[in-house]
């Protein structure tokens, strides 16, 4: 099989490159995000054919194989993840290119004869495994198969030192050996470090994380680039590194938070106070027809969605709630919290898709200050963004971070199922308030209820 010229070859990678950096450009407007994504996709594809065009692959079946077995699993995945599942698929996503950078790194041990390439190859190894292992946390966090609230035990601290020298001295034993059995080491030292440093991140800090080792996969495929001597690899590494780095300092900036208060604050045994058991005490429950009342007779409300909103698929119908309320003279705004939902982003996405008008979102910043004329905050499937232990707990998983000021209304709605706590599994004492009632049910039938009630006014 002839083999594609050098020049070629350096000339479509520098195709795919444009791609991915056109991909990022339509990424940064809902309006252009699917053209996009459709532009990064073709330069993977570009990339994908120039490799096998451009070198004198082994292995040629295997290789197949792996693709296919690949794609067989990830296509019906990613086509039946649910919007709210979305987080957890980039997660899982992310890992996998932080693991699969460190075993090719691995692989590549043998033939590495320079101490600048042992180097690059060490710090794959471990960034890889450190991203790997973090993100599989973060998965199961998301995923709710273990706690939402930050693991810290006794001597943590310490643990993770010996973890870091360990780290240190295999990488520089690797650096200047070679040894394969020593890369093990470091691949399973890294490995630890990932589950260490993500245990202790809970609550609201999540998706800071979630950011952060999408930076850290794109550094180690980026250094991978190097092990291999792929220009492209670099490249694209280098994007998604610079790319993870700026939006983990946005998203902290947001949450008013520092990256190394987020990965080590529980070090310092911070943030692991709060209780994830319910408490009995009463709060006031109402009915849709109330509810009803209080909006439709309101001049001004204000809707803050939450992750539950997106669970009951009850945009559409806050849409129209919305509609009718405005149709009999109320103002109404959709007041937006940075980490609303469990992506970011995801409450414009969501009320996006029902055609709520773009002027009706509210950031927080620019919202805050209207609670306090508002006659109804109505809080749909929304918890930890409203709750008031951010200001008031300091310990609490979630104290420091900005949260959007409902108990500032008049009247204080919660639209929810029960009295289970949200994501950073603490309770809000907004629920207990003289001010607030709650109309138990998921969001989306409550909503409809609310809106029959209101149109029958
Ligand atoms: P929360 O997770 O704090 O609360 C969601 C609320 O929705 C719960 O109280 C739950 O109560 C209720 N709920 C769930 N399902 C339904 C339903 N079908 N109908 C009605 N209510 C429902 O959500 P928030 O949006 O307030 O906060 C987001 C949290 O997620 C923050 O802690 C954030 O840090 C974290 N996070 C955010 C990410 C992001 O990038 N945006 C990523 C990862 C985590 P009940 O069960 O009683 O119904």
């Amino acid at each position: 099989m002839t083999i594609l010229d050098p020049t070629w070859t350096a000339l479509l990678y520098l195709v795919a490159a444009v791609c991915f950096i056109l991909a990022l450009k339509g990424l940064s407007s809902p309006k252009h995000a699917r053209r996009g994504n459709l532009v990064g996709a073709l330069g993977a594809l570009v990339a994908l054919v120039t490799v096998f065009a451009s070198s004198r692959l082994e292995n040629i079946p295997w290789i197949l194989g792996a693709i296919v077995v690949g794609a067989a699993i990830a296509a019906p995945v990613a086509r039946r993840v649910k919007m709210t599942q979305m987080p957890q698929l980039v997660a899982m996503f992310n890992g996998v290119g932080g693991g699969a950078a460190a075993l090719v790194a691995l692989l590549e041990l043998p033939n590495a004869s320079d101490g600048w390439l042992r180097l690059a190859i060490a710090f794959t190894l471990l960034v890889g495994a450190v991203s790997f292992a973090g993100s599989a946390i973060t998965f199961a966090k998301l995923q709710e198969l273990m706690t939402t609230r930050p693991v810290v035990f006794p001597g943590l601290p310490v643990v993770m030192g010996v973890v870091l020298v360990a780290a240190v001295g295999a990488g520089a034993a690797v650096v200047m050996s070679g040894s394969a059995g020593i890369a093990v080491v470091l691949l399973g030292v890294g490995l630890v470090a990932g589950v260490l440093l993500v245990l202790p991140v809970g609550g609201a800090d999540v998706p800071i994380v979630i950011s952060l080792l999408n930076a850290f996969t794109g550094l180690a495929v980026a250094a991978s680039g190097l092990v291999l001597g792929n220009v492209l690899l670099v490249v694209a590494g280098t994007l998604v590194g610079a790319s993870g780095t700026i939006l983990t300092r946005l998203m902290a900036a947001a949450m008013g938070r520092s990256v190394a208060g987020i990965m080590f604050g529980a070090f310092r045994g911070g943030s692991t106070a709060g209780s994830t058991t319910v408490s009995e005490r009463p709060v006031r429950s109402s009915s849709a027809e109330d509810v009803a009342v209080l909006l439709g007779y309101a001049q001004r409300v204000i809707i803050v969605p939450g992750y539950g909103l997106a669970v009951a698929q009850g945009q559409h119908t806050a849409a129209e709630l919305a509609q009718a309320l405005e149709a009999r003279g109320v103002a109404v705004e959709f007041a937006i919290h940075p980490v609303a939902g469990r992506m970011p982003g995801h409450m414009n996405v969501l009320l996006a898709e029902a055609n709520v008008p773009y002027e009706s979102l509210k950031e927080m910043s620019e919202v805050n200050g209207d609670f306090k004329q508002a006659d109804v905050a109505l809080v749909v499937g929304a918890n930890d963004v409203v709750n008031p232990a951010a200001k008031t707990t300091p310990g609490s998983p979630i104290y420091g971070m900005p949260i959007l000021e409902a108990g500032d209304a008049r009247q204080v709605v919660f639209l929810k199922r029960s009295m289970r706590p949200g994501f950073a599994g603490i309770e809000n004492e907004l629920l207990y308030e003289p001010q607030t009632t709650l109309l138990f049910g998921d969001a989306k039938d409550s909503l409809a209820k609310v809106l029959t009630a209101v149109k029958g006014l």
